[in-house]
């Protein structure tokens, strides 16, 4: 599967010319000194990858080994799962229940995996489910072989939309949780996911591959790999960015530039995010359920998606946990852990780490504001890594950019707290995204969870 979205996406890429993405630090403003102190401990956990059970190359102690390098605290492993027999379902549960430790929780999960639509992918992960099989186990029928999700050869999103919408009440029905993966910008509220994949590092990684090999920089390569990736994020805001596109003496939107080079390239145009999925950024889905279309919030996730699980001499040779999540949880247990992601107590990362509360409310709560009342943001960002500082940082009010800092200008800084204040009118939500930098230029991110606020 990765192969073919490689050679789809390279061919696609190829005829969209370049958009580069900089940081560039000036002056802001920044709030007085204050600490968020968060009620719960932080843990790092991944919850996308794959094993030898279907295309990925390693093993569960292999994954654990990995992890454990790079800090992570819990995985949970999302074999396809139609490529799984039930025996191989009972040996991954077994493998991580005995991989488990008081400081190392692996979890049993699985992808259901629908069409290989260029950029409206049919794929989610399902967590806390006792099994994949749909009815009788020894069917070993997944949901995509139940309610089908074949490819649409209009480009315009699933072909049945309302079977992934089965996908996910199947997975409600079992007690689990529904994670829409890799979205590009496609996922529909009528599915009813609990959360989204703002950030898969196995496609950023792909698109960061095949502009390169076009011969992009690698800041423009990055640029690309965010845009199309990240696209749960960006939304409508860069579908209608301007690229210089062959035949047009101007520049045209990106949506268009990659729906006219699929059609020319397959005959069959496709579009990033489907025209049927209008509410196709995170602001949207957010906002669904702020006007409250919706009953409850979708919350983003960062995962690694990783596929190379099968190391050989150093466990960093994977990338599991290069993409993943800070999470506050009360213990370590698979019931924490669960009840944590349902609550969107978590920040989604490849470095930085962020607390934040509105009025002591966590990420994924909401802050009940009297009227005329006003939000107290607390806000505590940390780069994490060595040699990083923080670049930017930028709060999102209502799908809004409402403030945005460079604490390393003009002292470069890995920490940055504050108390920013805010009067508050209209129910909403706050959330924050960090990048930072380091000397080298490469740069690493984070997406806090939305914290709402409600007014009477
Ligand atoms: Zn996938
Ligand atoms: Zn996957």
């Amino acid at each position: 599967m990765k192969a073919l979205r490689r050679a789809l996406g390279v061919l696609a890429i190829a005829l969209v010319v370049a958009l580069a993405f900089f940081i560039v630090p000036g002056i802001t403003d920044s709030g007085q000194q204050a600490s968020a102190e968060a009620p719960f401990s932080l843990i790092y956990y991944d919850a996308h990858m794959h094993t030898t059970r279907s295309d990925g190359s390693g093993s569960v102690a292999q994954i654990k080994a990995t992890a454990q390098a790079r800090g992570l605290s819990a995985v949970i492993i999302t074999d396809h799962c139609t490529s799984l027999t039930l025996d191989e379902w009972n040996s991954l549960v077994a493998e991580t229940a005995a991989v488990s430790e008081p400081g190392f929780l692996a979890l049993p999960g699985f992808e259901i995996t629908g069409s290989e639509g260029i950029f409206n992918r049919g794929h989610m992960n399902a967590y806390n489910v006792p099994d994949p099989f749909v009815g009788d186990d020894a069917l070993e029928l997944c949901p995509e072989e139940v309610w089908p999700d074949p490819p649409n050869p209009a480009g315009t999103g699933p072909m049945y939309p309302e079977n992934l919408t089965k996908w996910v009440d199947y997975v409600h029905s079992q007690g689990g949780i529904a994670n829409h993966n890799h979205t590009s910008g496609s996922t529909q509220l009528s599915y009813g996911v609990n959360n989204i994949e703002v950030y898969n590092q196995s496609h950023v990684d792909d698109v960061f591959f095949y502009a390169k090999m076009l011969g992009y920089s690698d800041a423009q390569a990055l640029g690309f790999a965010l845009t199309l990736n990240n696209f749960a994020i960006y939304g409508e805001r860069d579908v209608n960015m301007l690229v210089p596109f062959p035949g047009f003496p101007t520049p045209i939107p990106l949506r268009y530039a990659l729906y006219y080079a699929t059609r020319a390239l397959f005959g069959v145009g496709q579009w990033l995010g489907s025209p049927q999925a209008p509410l196709n950024s995170w602001d949207d889905l957010l906002m669904a359920y702020v006007d409250g279309t919706v009953d409850t919030p979708i919350f983003g996730v960062a995962n690694s998606d990783a596929h190379n699980t099968g190391w050989t001499t150093n466990p960093l040779q994977s990338d599991v946990g290069v993409a993943k999540n800070g999470l506050y949880v009360k213990a370590l247990t698979a019931d924490e852990v669960y009840k944590a992601i349902k609550a969107g107590r978590s920040f989604a990362t490849t470095g930085p780490s962020i607390a934040f509360d509105v009025n002591g409310e966590q990420m994924g709560d909401t802050a009940y504001i009297g009227s005329g009342g006003s939000a107290n943001l607390n806000l505590s960002v940390k780069a994490e890594t060595a040699g990083f500082v923080l670049a930017k940082i930028e709060i999102r009010k209502n799908g809004q950019v409402w403030k945005t800092i460079y604490p390393s200008y003009p002292t470069p800084t890995p920490a940055y707290s504050a108390t920013l204040v805010d009067s508050v009118t209209e129910d909403g939500y706050y959330r924050v995204e960090v990048t930072s930098q380091n000397a080298a230029g490469a740069y690493q991110l984070a997406y806090s969870n939305p914290v709402f606020v409600d007014v009477p």
